[in-house]
Parts: C-alpha cells; sequence; structure tokens
C-alpha cells in the first residue's frame, strides 16, 4: 500500500534512516490517511534514542525524554518523534512503572490500544499491519491489541478511548473488546478527572455525539458521569438528549450543555467542575442548561428583554440549542434586526452611565444602579430612547420626584 505523507515527515523518516535507525510515520497518522481523514498530528516512531534524535536534527524540544519523546521542528512544523518502546508492568490501571526503548518496531506496536491504532508506515517497508488493523478498519470496528481485558487493566483510560474513537469513525466495537470493557468499567474510576475530559470531549465533539448513550449502555457513565448515572435519567430522556446533541453543532460548552440539561443547571456544574474544566466553559454550559427550555417568545421587546438578561454572549448559542428541538426561525429573524439596528441590550451600551447621574447630583449609591435599571427597562422597551438627551432628561426627572 502507498500513503502520502507529508514532505516534511518524510524528510524525518530519511534523515533518520540515513543515519542508520529504522523510522515510521505511526499510529493515528497513519489510521487516518488509510481512511482518507485529515490527521491531526504526525507521529514518528524511530530505534533512534533520544539523545540520538536529537543530535541529528539542528532544532529540538525535549518534550519527554524519559518517556523516548523529542519534538523535532522543522520551519512553523513540529513533529513528535518517540524512540520504539515497550511499557513495563502497570501498577494503578493507569501508569506503566518504567518505559524501556526497544530495537523493535513490533515491541512498539504491541503496548499501543487499538489495532487500527497500531499500524506503521514508511515509504520503504510500506505498510506494516501486525495486529490486524487493516482488516479492523475495513470491518469498521474497534479491538484492542492482544487481550482485552489485559490492555484495560493495564491502562482504564482505553475504556473510554474505545468508545471516543467508535464515535469518531462511527465504528462498532468488537465483541470481545466490548465485554471486556463492560466487565472492567469501572476501572476508569483511577484515570484521573483530566484525562477523562480530554476523551469525553474528543467523544462530544465528534461526528456521532449521539454515542455517548454507549457509556451508559456499556456501564461507563456511572464513572465518567456519576452525576448523571446517579439521577436515574428515563431512558426516554437520554435517547432525547442524544439526538439533540446530534443536531448542536461541534462546540464544547454548546454540545456539553445538551448532554447535562436533564440534571439541571446546579448538578451540571457539579459535573462540569469534577472534570476540571475550565472557568469559562463551565460558566457558560452552565448558563446554557438554565436557558435551554426558556420559551423564547417571538415579540422583539420580550427579545431585548430575554437577551439582557441572558447576556448578549449568550443570547445565539441559546438560539442553537433550541434550534436542536423546535424551530427558532421567527426569533434568529428579529434577533438579526436587533443587531442590525445597534439596539441597546446590555447596560454598558446605553447612552447614559452611572457618571452621568452623579454628574446631574445623585448622591453615589443605590439610587444610581435603581434610576440605570429603570431607564435600561425603558430602553428595552423602546429601543429609540437610548439617546444621551432623552435619557438624561428622564433621569433629571426623577431626580426632582
Ligand atoms: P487523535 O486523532 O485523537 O490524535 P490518535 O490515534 O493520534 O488520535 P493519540 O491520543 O494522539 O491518538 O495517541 C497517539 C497514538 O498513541 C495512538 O494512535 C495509539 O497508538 C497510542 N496511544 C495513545 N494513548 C494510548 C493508550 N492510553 N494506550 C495505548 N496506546 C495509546
Ligand atoms: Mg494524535
Amino acid at each position: 500500500m502507498r500513503l502520502q505523507l507529508p514532505p516534511k515527515v518524510t524528510r524525518i523518516i530519511h534523515t533518520l534512516q540515513a543515519n542508520g535507525y529504522e523510522a515510521y510515520a505511526v499510529g493515528g497518522c497513519v489510521r487516518d490517511m488509510i481512511l482518507g481523514r485529515a490527521p491531526d498530528d504526525w507521529d514518528i516512531t524511530t530505534s533512534a534514542h533520544p539523545q540520538q534524535v536529537k543530535r541529528i536534527f539542528l532544532r529540538t524540544v525535549d518534550t519527554g525524554l524519559a518517556h523516548g519523546t523529542v519534538t523535532v521542528l522543522l520551519g512553523e512544523d513540529s513533529y513528535e518523534v518517540t524512540t520504539y518502546r515497550i511499557d513495563g508492568e502497570y501498577e494503578d490501571h493507569r501508569h506503566p512503572s518504567h518505559v524501556e526503548f526497544s530495537a523493535e518496531l513490533a515491541e512498539d506496536l504491541r503496548r499501543r490500544d487499538f489495532t487500527i491504532n497500531a499500524m506503521a508506515y514508511n515509504r520503504e517497508q510500506g505498510l506494516v499491519d501486525l495486529f490486524g488493523g487493516m482488516e479492523d478498519l475495513q470491518k469498521r470496528r474497534i479491538c484492542c491489541v492482544g487481550d482485552a481485558r489485559e490492555r484495560f487493566q493495564e491502562d482504564a483510560l482505553r475504556i473510554l478511548r474505545a468508545v471516543r474513537f467508535s464515535a469518531q469513525l462511527g465504528f462498532s466495537i468488537e465483541s470481545g473488546t466490548e465485554e471486556a470493557l463492560r466487565e472492567l468499567a469501572g476501572s476508569l474510576a483511577c484515570v484521573s478527572a483530566e484525562r477523562i475530559q480530554v476523551e469525553l470531549v474528543k467523544l462530544l465533539l465528534s461526528g456521532h455525539p449521539e454515542y455517548v448513550l454507549r457509556l451508559f449502555d456499556m456501564g461507563i457513565a456511572p464513572v465518567a458521569l456519576p452525576e448523571m448515572a446517579e439521577s436515574a435519567l428515563e431512558a426516554e430522556t437520554l435517547e432525547k438528549a442524544a439526538a439533540r446533541l446530534k443536531k448542536t453543532p461541534p462546540q464544547k460548552a454548546l454540545r456539553l450543555s445538551v448532554l447535562l440539561y436533564p440534571i439541571g443547571e446546579k448538578k451540571a456544574g457539579q459535573a462540569l467542575r469534577r472534570l476540571r474544566f475550565d472557568n469559562h466553559t463551565i460558566d457558560t454550559a452552565r448558563r446554557l442548561v438554565r436557558w435551554h427550555d426558556y420559551p423564547l417568545p417571538e415579540d422583539p421587546v420580550a427579545i431585548r428583554q430575554a437577551a439582557a438578561q441572558m447576556g448578549e454572549d449568550l443570547f445565539p448559542l441559546v438560539l442553537q440549542v433550541q434550534e436542536t428541538y423546535r424551530d427558532v426561525s421567527a426569533v434568529r429573524g428579529l434577533w438579526g434586526e436587533i443587531l442590525q439596528k445597534g439596539q441597546c441590550i446590555s447596560l454598558k451600551s446605553m447612552c447614559v452611565s452611572g457618571n452621568d447621574l452623579i454628574t446631574l447630583g445623585m448622591k453615589p449609591g443605590r439610587a444610581i444602579g435603581e434610576c440605570l435599571g429603570e431607564l435600561f427597562q425603558d430602553v428595552l422597551e423602546n429601543p429609540e430612547h437610548n439617546t444621551r438627551q432623552y435619557l438624561l432628561e428622564c433621569a433629571k426627572r426623577k431626580l426632582e420626584q
């Protein structure tokens, strides 16, 4: 089989070979090339040890020398070059006690998680497929390299990765692999929240976010999403969430919110914090859960009021969420007009500020906030009132009362 490697990847492989070492593109990039998908990154595996890699290339970064990884920089691009590796005993379902370098490509491929991720390629040797990766690609299935039970016991994150890859590729999970996965689902509890987060996000942002149902079906949810699993949601509720997920644009906060909507804002927040999401994502997803089913009226005043309450940034996202289960075209049209006319929907775009009220003679304090609030309500109802002159006069009248 002949695959088209990018010129810089070929250059790195040829340079290593010219220095007497073996080198191949490996893992995800080989899988994606065969499938005709654009690889995210290009990983290279080699018989050269990290110090040798560093000697051969001019610009390198010590990414993980202990694990054999050196990043080679070529122009603007960077490539991870990793020495053939054997992982030592796994002690705690997540970390090998040590890694050993190896002279054998086969050893390096054997430590990898799934057959479709365990193929190597270079132009000289062609495709190296020792574990039936090509066959599983053709059968469109995820299958562990070697004994599935052992592989999940070594590193429990692979349990979640199996579902993640099945969602990204639209693949099934091979029966032996699935059986082991169901049996060992609970051991995912040993894996850090950060690593779970990465895989969960990839699953949700994949072409098949609805495969998240497999987490519930296969007993992974009680560990990966306990806040949902413990809520004893009806099957129908989960299926509805899955159907909505499929229609949600692939953005992290949007899809997280649609997944977590059935458990409500508070529990959604707990789940996101436990999974160590960043504050911005937590805040956005929580607010989207809150407004998920808010009945947006088809009326410009009510829309401006709702947008003011949600926050201008959130309103278009709420529309995207609601679009997954109802027709929001009328609201979208009205929102478009509001934007196009530049109508005021936030206090900060009002033509008078607290300082203006102080200049008028109002005493700093609560009264100012209340007065601004009243003016803002007026402007939301009557956008044409958002002029300095009108609002200052209005404020003056209020001051005199
Ligand atoms: P992506 O498109 O998400 O980058 P990928 O296949 O490149 O997919 P990575 O997580 O980047 O996945 O890992 C690169 C390769 O390293 C995998 O293809 C696999 O061969 C190996 N690998 C990664 N994580 C594990 C793991 N937990 N256990 C065994 N092998 C792994
Ligand atoms: Mg990768």
